[in-house]
């Protein structure tokens, strides 16, 4: 059976080609290959000899992601690629253009089992978890891409489909390699991971001492609320998502976002906002507030921009950080889930 390049590390290749009587120093050759010079199929790896690369050919997968849709906002600003794994499951990745970034926004399952309503991932349920190796070889596809084009990737927020705590291992060990020095070497501050809230993960995050930026989806401020748009609140409640926050924000000395997608007469109310400013005291904290992308399956609206001029207002007179987010790409579905739920016909 072949092995998936993209899920390997640097030790574990280097194992492989010692296996094959191969100097240690080939692993990084490869490595470098793969990781700084992008090179996507063996007959591109001019370093090593024919022989070498036949063997690569024989030995390895290099590639899992087959792109079945890619759309480009009319502003050319926002690119989504919608690819399926090699059992047919559909992911999504998207690059936005800000300034001087190249963010992307990374995918880490297929579908999400933590069914959040609003949500479109959330409403395709769960497909199942992602490898590292399809993890990073979103980036690298991308990466690819603006290559080709003068351009790197600047930042990767870990906000695409599925709850990336809840495929841990794989989201960390994805992470690692990116930010790994002879790989794509992407600083740790440079990625962002969005969760939904899962306290033992946060705290276990807090403990692999990495800089890396958490943000947190909280898009209500009491669990009466919450629970009824996001249902994992019911095991995890507010207090114990906070108290692992706290933890995290103690260890990495980072700055935590808070993430709220206004919901029209839901969240979007004065009393949320005087309850979210109650939550957050004393923390370094920042609130996105990010008008609802309306999704087939739940049939709330956006909150008006009254609405979220006045949410925002009561936050910052409470000295609480808060932006309003344009919505980006939205004419290409580059919502969370939307354009697979579309090939579906959700
Ligand atoms: N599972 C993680 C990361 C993926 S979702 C999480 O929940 O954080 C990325 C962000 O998009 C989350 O903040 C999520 O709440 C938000 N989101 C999902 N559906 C949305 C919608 N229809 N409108 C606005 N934001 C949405
Ligand atoms: Fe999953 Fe995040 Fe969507 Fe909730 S918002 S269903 S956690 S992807």
């Amino acid at each position: 059976m072949k092995s998936y390049l993209f899920a390997l590390d640097l030790p574990e290749l280097t194992e492989i080609l010692t296996s094959w009587g191969e100097p240690g120093y080939r692993a990084a050759q490869i490595w470098q290959g793969l990781y700084q010079n992008l090179w996507d199929s063996p007959e591109a790896f001019t370093t090593l000899s024919k022989g070498l690369r036949g063997r690569l050919a024989e030995a390895f997968e290099f590639s899992h992601l087959q792109p079945v849709a890619d759309r480009t906002s009319s502003d050319g600003e926002t690119r989504k690629i919608l690819f399926h794994l090699p059992d047919g499951q559909p992911i999504e990745t998207v690059r936005m253009r800000y300034q001087k970034r190249r963010t992307l926004c990374i995918s880490t399952q297929s579908g999400c089992a933590m069914g959040c309503l609003f949500c479109a991932t959330g409403q395709m349920g769960f497909r199942r978890d992602l490898s590292s190796g399809e993890i990073v070889e979103q980036v690298i596809y991308f990466a690819r891409r603006l290559k080709d084009q003068g351009e790197r990737v600047t930042n990767i927020v870990i906000m695409g489909m599925g709850e990336p705590l809840h495929n841990y291992a794989a989201a960390m060990q994805a992470i690692r390699r990116l930010n790994h020095p002879e790989g794509m070497n992407l600083g740790a501050r440079r990625f962002t991971l969005s969760t939904v809230g899962l306290p033992p993960r946060i705290r276990q995050l807090a403990r692999e001492d990495m800089q890396i930026n958490l943000a947190i989806s909280l898009h209500a401020a009491d669990d009466e609320l919450r629970e009824k748009i996001i249902p994992i609140n019911r095991k995890y409640p507010i207090a114990e998502i906070m108290g692992a926050v706290r933890e995290y924000a103690r260890a990495s000395k980072r700055r935590v976002t808070f993430e709220w997608a206004l919901i029209n007469q839901i969240n979007d109310t004065p009393e949320q906002a005087a309850k979210l400013a109650d939550l957050l005291g004393g923390m370094l904290a920042h609130v996105n507030l990010i008008p609802l992308n309306p999704t087939r399956g739940y049939a709330r609206k956006a909150s008006t921009r009254e609405r979220a001029e006045r949410f925002q207002e009561i936050l910052q007179k409470r000295g609480v950080p808060c932006t309003i987010r344009l919505r980006r790409g939205i004419d290409i579905q580059a919502g969370c889930g939307q354009l697979a739920s579309e090939q579906n016909g959700m």
